[in-house]
């Protein structure tokens, strides 16, 4: 296998006002649970992801119905709107023609030369780009005969057939997704996949379960891929509200120092020298950081033992001391705060820090 392809060296691909590939910046999609043709729920829902950190959104296309909502959906919305079509393309013309800011379609699943080259001429018109998602689920039938059964091989030939169809159009805004519920199978088929070409990649672990089996599971597999250094954009597949995937993405990135936009909870396990009731402490913080959009590292610490030293790479921290907090910062104590005033004075601090991030 020839040398992967690092994220940065991708193609660069617009996907409205965004672009993916050719850096180091991965993207965060979620899809929408809603049907696409009831505008007002499908909106609502996007505001909420936009406001939990989604930067590209999905929807189902499965009729014309939804087809002609794409425009009034696209005016109330502030990030790249992709549509997700299956076979029909007259559904995708529409779409494109509405103004979706992507399509997804396999472009062998089209049928008849005509009608792919109708919405690859679509597309380039309006100089969108179209996602090929590879699923080991729905392999070609040719390909599943020649390797038996759904390997990451046949996956990445699925995609390259793909691909092909679309170059030989001479399109090349392409973006491509290998996804499988088998962590192994999606993680090799990525692989290979960043081996075999340099268009950007699309990374999901499909139908990966709920919010906790799934977080894990997406964990594990997309983690293997960023460390990689692969991966251009990402969708985290949970049965659960997408906003959860978006935070679950969220906390993947910077995990990975992927994400210059969010804050991080650094805390303790706690164990018998506990001062304070950290669990909910952790837990209030945490919640109160996920909106900030500044690199900040917020620390929370049972007790003054280990504390303040153990979080030395926190911007700012707490520590339980007798009925009292520590605030503390990189390492240092800056004053002693009362138990009941503490989480307030701590969520002053941050605040004080992610304006001055904002300033410089
Ligand atoms: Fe235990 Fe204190 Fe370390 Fe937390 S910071 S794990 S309470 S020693």
């Amino acid at each position: 296998m020839s040398a992967i392809t690092h994220r940065s060296k991708t193609r660069p691909v617009r996907v409205g006002n965004l672009t993916i590939g050719g850096s180091d910046e991965l993207f965060i999609q979620s899809m929408t649970t809603t049907k696409t043709h009831d505008v007002e729920e499908t909106v609502k829902e996007i505001l909420r992801l936009e406001e939990a950190g989604c930067q590209i959104v999905r929807v189902a296309c499965p009729d014309e119905r939804a087809a002609y909502s794409i425009a009034e959906i696209k005016k109330q919305i502030n990030i790249p709107l992709v549509v997700d079509i299956h076979f029909s393309y007259k559904l995708a013309l529409i779409a494109i023609e509405q103004g979706a800011d992507k399509i997804r379609i396999n472009p062998g699943n089209i049928g008849r030369d005509r009608y792919v080259r109708e919405v690859v001429n679509a597309a380039k018109a309006k100089g969108i780009p179209i996602r090929i998602g590879v699923n080991a689920g729905s392999l070609e039938k040719s390909i599943l005969e020649k390797y038996g059964y759904p390997t990451a091989e046949g996956m990445v030939e699925s995609a390259l057939y793909h691909i092909k169809i679309l170059e030989d159009l001479d399109f090349h805004d392409i973006i491509v997704s290998l996804k499988a519920s088998d962590v192994n199978l999606a993680v090799d088929a990525y692989m290979k996949a960043s081996a075999a070409f340099d268009y950007p990649l699309h990374l999901g672990i499909t139908e990966s379960g709920t919010l906790f089996a799934g977080s894990i599971k997406s964990a594990a597999g997309l983690g293997t891929l960023l460390s990689a250094g692969i991966g251009n954009t990402m969708r985290v597949s949970l049965s659960a509200d997408p906003v959860q995937e978006v935070k679950v993405a969220r906390e993947l990135l910077k995990v990975f120092a992927l994400s210059s936009d969010s804050a991080t909870l650094i805390s303790c396990p706690t164990c018998g020298r506990i001062e304070i009731d950290l669990i909910s402490i952790a837990n209030e913080v945490e919640e109160y950081i996920s909106t900030i959009k500044a690199p900040i590292k917020v620390a929370v610490l049972g007790c003054a033992v280990n504390g303040p030293g153990e979080a030395r790479e926190a911007d700012i921290g707490i520590a339980g001391a007798r009925g009292e907090g520590l605030l503390f910062m990189k390492g240092e104590i800056v004053r002693k705060v009362p138990e009941e005033t503490m989480v307030e004075e701590l969520k002053i601090e941050i605040d004080k820090l992610a304006e001055e991030y904002f300033e410089k």
